[in-house]
């Protein structure tokens, strides 16, 4: 709970209390007797009521000796309270027996008949459960009004950079994503002229794509290039539990873009606040900040110089009225980099470093497939400090290697020495297994075979670029599946069908989905036909499926070991080369293999 809640919590208890008491009271003088309902809460709230205690027999003889004037009674009472002529009091021990009412009056004893002093206090206690409880539903409203009204309690400000020094030539590759925003530019730069025209300019862009893309450097150089001021925050930062308070920062946020114009507002993580709504998981309170964050957009006239660029993972996951039009209408795709936006990528991260001038840059975005760009300036990063590390005064291939090694697997084990011979020959058969099939049978690019261990628990690697087509054919899929199961029938092929390793579980598990989707999803079996399946049908139908992968991965890994045996020289080149270097390259593997 905050402060401030505490705070007035404490304020309307200390109301509250007070008039709880006088209500009792209140109530209790509108009773016929009072003094009687009082005496009642005394004896049953306090034994050691102060006036004489009485024993039965003592009091017994008071009242024979006529000195008992009145007993106020209730029959489930275990302390009675009487009074003599003098109206002093006693207490006495309530003897619970029928006859004593009688025995009372035959002795002219007057009885003042009183209600359940005990059903009154529980019902006190109730109504004063009712009343916390109706105490803390106010206190909740009243805090969140108050927290909604009054918004300098909520003294979270946002940052901006008035000098950004990022440029689009620091943003390698995405080329699409900077054409689209070159009209932007324009506009932030020389909003005049496009106001002569009544140009619509869009007020929203939204970066979509894999985390580490550049998304977030695409937007500070947007800001950088136009000289306007960058405003960066997240999604998530407008969560919040109390009403108001996510609205409240959207409004907060667009009224400082607006003071500072031309300025950009980065939100990052947009689906945090602009996720699908009626999904389930979103409140009333997530509702109103996105609406907020709709108003403003709304609201922007041309004149504003505000342009608002969010980031997400995911297009398909945000709301549609976001995606409207006046709002984030405008989405660009911030993919994987490519091999020549790699090879640039790493060219901007190199550039003020002492790189060994035997570096290839351009071998190292070959083997760098499926790596963002985020991960490729760390692999610079880390290169710097093997270098630095090891003393040298430039970073060499060996550096960047490791760093890649790093990057892809973890780092490279330290102690090898635990790796017998034996288990070393078999990674390179394996690894040498993988990369004949793909270079050979199915003229892949493959830029680097490995058998450093790696901490990530893999004995070797091979890298084998993938075909960037959008449909492969069954037959590429098929020998996909015989390039995975390369290593495994490689292993039977040399060291025989006894001492093949577990080593190949993970290619298993790859080859065994690659052929599921092949069948259940791509209709490309003769035994399923044409059908397309979602996941649970697949697992419905388990044993029709699981026949028919079974029959598909008996039958290329045949094949595959047919292929290998054909070609077991090249094998054993490939290995044996691997022993020797722990690494070959694509230029190694390609003379190997010509030979
Ligand atoms: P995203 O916002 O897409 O998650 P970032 O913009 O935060 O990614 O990228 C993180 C870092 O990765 C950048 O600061 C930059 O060092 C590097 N990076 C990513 N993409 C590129 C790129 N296209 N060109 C140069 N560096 C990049
Ligand atoms: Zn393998």
């Amino acid at each position: 709970m905050k402060r401030e809640n505490l705070q007035q919590y404490f304020a309307i208890l200390i109301f509250i209390i007070p008039l709880m008491i006088g209500v009792y009271l209140l109530a209790s003088k509108s009773s016929p007797d009072y003094k009687n309902n009082l005496r009642q809460l005394q004896s049953t709230m306090a034994f050691n009521y102060t006036d004489a205690d009485v024993g039965i027999n003592s009091f017994k003889s008071l009242v024979e000796t006529g000195k008992i004037q009145t007993v106020y009674y209730n029959e489930s009472d275990f302390i009675l309270i009487a009074e003599d002529k003098t109206k002093k009091t006693f207490t006495f021990e309530n003897p619970k027996n029928p006859e004593f009412r009688q025995y009372l009056m035959e002795h002219k004893v007057k009885i003042v008949e009183s209600s359940n002093s005990y059903s009154k206090i529980l019902s006190s206690i109730a109504f004063a459960i009712v009343l916390l409880f109706i105490i803390r539903l106010l206190t909740n409203f009243y805090s969140k009004k108050t927290l909604s009204a009054d918004l300098h309690r909520d003294s979270v400000e946002f940052e901006e950079s008035k000098d950004v020094k990022i440029r689009f030539s620091d943003v390698a590759g995405s080329e699409e994503a900077k054409e689209n925003m070159q009209d932007i530019i324009e506009f932030l730069k020389n909003p005049k002229k496009f106001e002569d025209f009544g140009a619509k300019i869009p007020k929203g862009i939204i970066l979509y794509g894999p985390p580490g893309t550049g998304k977030t450097l695409l937007a500070k150089a947007l800001a950088g290039e136009t000289g306007s001021e960058f405003i960066p925050t997240s999604g998530s930062y407008f969560i919040e539990k109390y009403v108001g308070v996510g609205a409240s920062r959207v409004r907060k946020l667009f009224n400082k873009a607006r003071k500072n114009s031309p300025a950009i507002i980065f939100i990052d993580e947009i689906d945090a606040i602009g996720g699908k709504r009626g999904s389930g998981k979103d409140t009333s309170e997530d509702a109103k900040t996105l609406n907020q964050l709709l108003v403003e957009m709304d609201g922007f006239n041309d004149k504003e110089n505000v342009i608002v660029v969010a980031a997400t993972n995911r297009l398909d996951m945000l709301d549609d009225a976001l995606l409207r039009a006046g709002r984030f209408d405008r989405h660009v795709m911030v993919g994987l980099p490519d091999l020549n936006a790699r090879y640039k990528i790493l060219k901007v991260h190199s550039k003020n470093k002492p790189l060994s001038p035997s570096v290839d840059l351009f071998q190292i975005a070959k083997q760098t497939v499926y790596m963002s760009g985020a991960d490729l300036a760390n692999v610079i990063n880390e290169a710097s400090i093997y270098a630095i590390k090891e003393n040298y005064s430039e970073i060499t291939l060996n550096h960047i290697d490791k760093a890649m090694n790093k990057i892809i697997a973890g780092d490279e084990k330290k102690d090898r020495s635990n790796i017998s011979d034996t288990e070393k020959r078999i990674t390179a058969y394996h690894e040498a297994g993988h990369a004949l099939i793909a270079k050979l049978l199915n003229k892949s690019s493959v830029p680097k075979v490995s058998i450093i261990p790696t901490t990530k628990g893999a004995a070797g690697y091979t890298i084998i670029n993938p075909n960037e087509k959008m449909f492969q054919t069954k037959k590429e899929i098929l020998n996909k599946v015989s390039e995975l199961l390369g290593g495994r029938a490689s292993e039977e092929i040399i060291f025989g069908k006894e001492n093949i390793t577990g080593g190949a579980a993970n290619d298993l598990q790859r080859a065994t989905k690659m052929v599921v989707t092949l069948i259940a999803k791509y209709g490309m079996s003769e035994k399923l036909g044409l059908v397309c399946l979602d996941d649970k049908e697949i697992s419905l139908g388990n044993e029709l499926i699981l026949r028919e992968t079974k029959q598909i991965l008996d039958k290329i890994y045949n094949s595959t070991l047919n292929y290998i045996i054909d070609n077991k020289n090249k094998l054993q080149l490939i290995a044996e080369k691997l022993l020797e270097n722990e690494i070959i390259d694509e230029h190694d593997l390609e003379v190997l293999i010509a030979s």
